[in-house]
């Protein structure tokens, strides 16, 4: 492996804090360690791995360290589900039981039922694991990955460690450019986070980059080598049917999914089904020997707010449904994208329906976008509807950043991405009444109300920007009042003046 740009990374006012196990006594769970000023602490959940924790020696040419955790299952069948299914409570299971602050029967209940997954291939023992259900943290994934024109191997490291630096849960890699295998071998070594992918992109790349000489077979034996590399979940566009496919196109905006419009055409040239859903449960037994997980591609999610809840998604979405069916029928724990560009009005029906048709699998939306005309500004446009469709109950929020629909995102809309996703999914789960993400809102507010201005540093998303903003409306440090900030001024700041009236 190239000597890549890794290293450790400060996040302010925090402490890596490790947690051991009690029914499996080798595992260390991380957390993040607040301690505020008043004497109190808050311990936060922690996806940073290693980075954030100096006492690990990192090696750029190695990767992480392995954590002996994947490694221990062996046999046809490691998923979790298949485990959840026996009863096992598994090592990952406990693991994030302790992150989640929730008992590891719960865990194990939620995966049986097919409600959650833990995306852990066994072939990727540098992962630290994580759970995707509704009845947990409300996850968000960030995007990286080169494409025929733009990045290389170092950016998209780069990018990868800036996206778990400021908070994403699971990272997919979705390079279509050169070096695409040497590429997801580093970031794989390097991720403590769950690595997805989306494989019909290498197969398209071996096929020369011609749809139709697109086929099962090469599909197949990227499926294997990427499996086998540690990938932890497949987006995998299985529902797109050719009966689907006439009235995606009398769309306003057709077929916007990548996958999916490279189906549809392979499907339309050749006149054949397409190859993921006739080749389903041969797919199903190569993700289950390596515990894969699905990500069941929404191929026909809409890409205008014209197009939202038409008769192409929901049919898609059914057949979604249906093939979560099978790939539980084989132990493969599966979740389910969804859209895409959706109005308010329109978003509870697409959390409804993909509850009823897809019997609780965990929903992965990408945003949804409540407008079309946000360009420059599509993270806020996808924040507004990920906080709601989140409050509703999905699990996991991909994030768009500021440059979607108009280029490449660069370090800084990823981060930009990262935290207003991060912002949506915290209001989801302050909707749902987690005790966690209320925990700290309640910590805010008292250092809000106490003037601690530090504390509030520590306890926000960017502690460096909160901290400037507030420093750079004072002309010096020593201007820099305690009690007030220059919002109201001295003489208007209605929280001094309650909490003066509150002690007299
Ligand atoms: S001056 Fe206004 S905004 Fe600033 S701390 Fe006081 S009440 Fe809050």
């Amino acid at each position: 492996m190239k000597t890549l740009p890794i290293k450790h990374f400060d996040i302010e006012g925090a402490h890596k804090h490790y947690t051991d196990g009690v029914i499996h006594k080798n595992i260390r769970v991380p957390s993040r360690k607040i301690s505020l000023s008043n004497g109190k602490a808050l311990f936060l959940y922690d996806q940073t791995g290693p980075y954030s924790d100096p006492r690990v020696k990192l090696n750029p040419s190695k990767g992480l360290p392995d954590l002996q955790i994947a490694k221990n299952h062996s046999g046809k069948n490691v998923t979790q589900l298949y485990y959840a299914r026996k009863k096992i409570i598994t090592q990952e299971m406990e693991f994030v039981a302790i992150r989640e602050n929730c008992t590891p029967e719960m865990v194990r209940k939620e995966v049986a039922k097919g409600h959650a997954i833990i995306p852990v291939n066994i072939n990727h023992p540098e992962l630290e694991p994580m759970i995707i259900g509704r009845k947990f943290l409300t996850k968000i994934n960030s995007n990286i990955g080169n494409s025929a024109i733009s990045s290389g191997i170092n950016e998209e490291i780069e990018k990868m460690l800036w996206s778990i630096r400021w908070g994403g849960d699971t990272v997919m890699d979705l390079s279509t450019g050169k070096n695409i295998h040497e590429t997801r071998e580093c970031i794989i070594r390097n991720s403590p986070v769950p690595i997805g992918t989306v494989p019909i992109y290498q197969a398209l790349e071996k096929a020369g980059g011609v749809i139709e000489d697109l086929t099962w077979e090469i599909y197949r034996d990227v499926l294997i080598e990427q499996a086998k590399q540690g990938v932890d979940y497949f987006t995998v566009h299985a529902g797109i049917l050719r009966k689907y496919i006439p009235n995606a196109l009398k769309r306003k905006t057709g077929i916007v999914s990548r996958g999916g419009a490279i189906l549809a055409q392979w499907c339309q040239s050749h006149k054949k089904e397409n190859f993921c859903y006739t080749h389903f449960e041969e797919i199903c037994e190569i993700l289950k020997q390596y515990d894969v997980s699905f990500s069941l591609g929404d191929g026909l999610r809409p890409g205008s707010i014209a197009d939202a809840n038409d008769k192409a998604q929901f049919a898609e979405l059914k057949t979604l449904g249906e093939l979560a069916q099978i790939a539980w029928k084989h132990d493969v724990q599966t979740m389910i994208e969804g859209p895409g560009h959706v109005p308010i009005n329109k978003i509870q029906e697409n959390m409804d329906k993909q509850i009823k048709l897809c019997q609780g699998a965990p929903f992965y939306t990408l945003g949804p976008l409540v407008t079309d005309i946000g360009a420059g500004y599509d993270h806020i446009t996808s924040t507004i509807g990920a906080a709601i469709i989140g409050a509703m109950g999905t699990a996991m929020l991909c994030y768009v950043t500021p440059k979607e629909h108009l280029g490449l995102p660069d370090k800084n809309d990823v981060k930009e991405g990262i935290i207003s996703h991060k912002i949506a999914a915290h209001a989801a789960d302050l909707a749902k009444g987690h005790p966690l993400a209320i925990a700290r809102d309640n910590a805010m507010s008292d250092a809000r109300f106490e003037f601690r201005w530090d504390d509030q540093f520590k306890l926000c998303l960017d502690p460096e920007k909160a901290r400037n903003s507030r420093k750079s409306t004072f002309s010096s440090d020593k201007k820099c009042s305690k009690d007030y900030c220059s919002m109201c001024g001295p003489q208007f700041c209605s929280m001094r003046i309650s909490k003066n009236i509150k002690n007299n």
